[in-house]
């Protein structure tokens, strides 16, 4: 279904691009999310009401090799990377 990518808030397609592709702690999620919605990273900052931070995201690909916003926020060492290649192997 199409309907699920769509921004809970702002309404925009986040399956469109790379920007809206990461995933949160589950404590983050429970309190600032959409339950199984979506929502785009720039909606679910203001829902926060803060600057990210790296403890906010979840090591996964998305926000290590895919989202470069998150990379960027993350700052992945190399041997995160590594640990994160191993368990997705
Ligand atoms: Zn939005």
């Amino acid at each position: 279904m199409k309907r699920d990518y769509i921004c809970r808030d702002c309404g925009i397609d986040t399956n469109k691009g790379k920007d809206n592709f990461y995933g949160v702690t589950e404590e983050l999620w429970n309190k600032y999310g959409v339950g199984k919605g979506m929502l785009c990273l720039g909606c679910f900052k203001k829902r926060l009401g803060r600057e990210f931070t790296r403890e906010d995201f979840v090591p996964c690909v998305l926000n290590y090799f895919v989202n470069p916003i998150v990379r960027d926020i993350i700052n992945p060492t190399e041997e995160e990377c590594n640990d994160l290649r191993k368990k997705n192997r």
